[in-house]
């Protein structure tokens, strides 16, 4: 089955073959891997030793989101979210139930917001402390300007969380060039292609020795994470995390490094959303992104003004022909979601566009 799906993605057998084995979390053989794991992490994030830690937490992608918001912005405080998007919504929401106060600034999903969206929000109310956005908005593909928002925040004096799960390894926000940023996160199912299972945040130290007693939550308390590091080690746990999960990605980050980093990923996915793209357009699908607006992660398209169209049915019958897309959409209008990321070629999507395109016809064209 190729799975063309924003995560879990496609992964390698070496990948997976780490997982076939049994591990004690406290064994000092698999303390040195967790260690090592978070300093590969910091090279990653281009953060600076010493000032940056990576900060793990086992659970969903929404866990480590949840876990930086509550440990960053103070109960009570302001947090401005700009709202394009089905994964800022959800930020919206974890930010809400934590009681964090949440502005939120309606913008549209088929691009990207830059500085000069958010900056009107800011000068309108100076109380705001902190912005979280997402940087690749998975909801539709579209990339918001991370780095160009991050400077500008910095300049005013404004701190940043940034949800980059579903760029994290391909779009470059370099830590060290950012120290507005209090903690990006990300999970090990997405474009790092590891198993699902951990969420991790990469931290400004300072900052999340400052903000301890923010988080009301011992589990989902950032500062807490970095105590016990600093108290027990960095390979050290609190509680028991998916160890099988945390020893597949160690190997997942040498697939990574051997593939050529960042700059390998980010042309790979590029390449693979092209294809796609330009395969679905060629089918006579209307692509919900225009090009430029188009990030290398997902790709969504509208589906078929056809009242025989089904999406569930599609999905499904897709499905028998070896690929395997979303079977929901979070856009504002109904849309395929494709995924693009993963251990996965420009191949792989020419044979997913041809079966879509088999797909559809039995779907449609046939039957009229
Ligand atoms: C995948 C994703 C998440 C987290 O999803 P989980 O299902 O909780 O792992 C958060 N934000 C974005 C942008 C994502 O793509």
């Amino acid at each position: 089955m190729l799975l063309l799906i924003p995560g879990p993605v496609q992964t390698r057998p070496e990948t997976r073959a780490a997982m076939a084995q049994d591990i004690a979390p406290w064994d000092r053989d698999f303390q040195a891997v967790y260690a090592r794991i978070r300093e590969r992490i910091v090279a990653v994030a281009g953060g600076t030793p010493g000032v940056h830690a990576t900060l793990p937490l086992q659970g969903a992608g929404h866990f480590v989101t949840e876990a930086a918001i509550r440990t960053f912005v103070a109960p009570g405080a302001k947090v401005l979210i700009p709202m394009n998007g089905a994964y800022a919504q959800r930020m919206a929401r974890l930010a809400r139930e934590a009681g964090r106060v949440v502005v939120e600034l309606p913008l549209t999903d088929t691009r990207g917001a830059t500085a000069a969206d958010i900056l009107p929000a800011l000068d309108a109310d100076p109380s705001i402390g902190t912005v979280a956005m997402v940087f690749n908005e998975t909801g539709s593909g579209i990339v918001n300007d991370a780095p160009g928002i991050g400077d500008s925040l910095r300049a005013r004096g404004i701190r940043l969380i940034l949800d980059a799960v579903s760029a994290f390894g391909v779009l470059p926000f370099p830590l060290a060039d950012h120290p507005e940023c209090d903690a990006l996160v990300f999970t090990s199912g997405k474009c790092l292609e590891g198993m699902p299972g951990m969420g991790f945040a990469v931290a400004r130290m300072d900052r999340a020795e400052a903000c301890a007693g923010n988080a009301q939550s011992w589990s989902l308390d950032l500062s807490d994470v970095l105590a016990n590091a600093k108290r027990a080690g960095w390979g050290s746990i609190r509680f028991t995390p998916p160890v099988q999960a945390i020893a597949a990605f160690d190997v997942a980050l040498d697939l990574y490094e051997a593939e050529g980093g960042q700059p390998a990923r980010h042309a790979r996915y590029r390449a693979n959303a092209d294809a796609l793209y330009d395969g679905l357009v060629a089918l006579g699908l209307r692509p919900y992104l225009d090009k430029q607006h188009q990030g290398p992660v997902i790709v969504t398209i509208h589906q078929p003004a056809d009242p025989r169209f089904d999406l569930m049915q599609f999905v499904d019958a897709l499905k028998r022909r070896g690929v395997l897309i979303s079977n929901f959409y979070n856009t504002s209008a109904p849309t395929l979601r494709i995924g693009a990321i993963g251990a996965i070629t420009t191949d792989d999507i020419r044979r997913a566009v041809a079966a879509i395109g088999a797909t559809l016809d039995d779907m449609l064209a046939k039957a009229a």
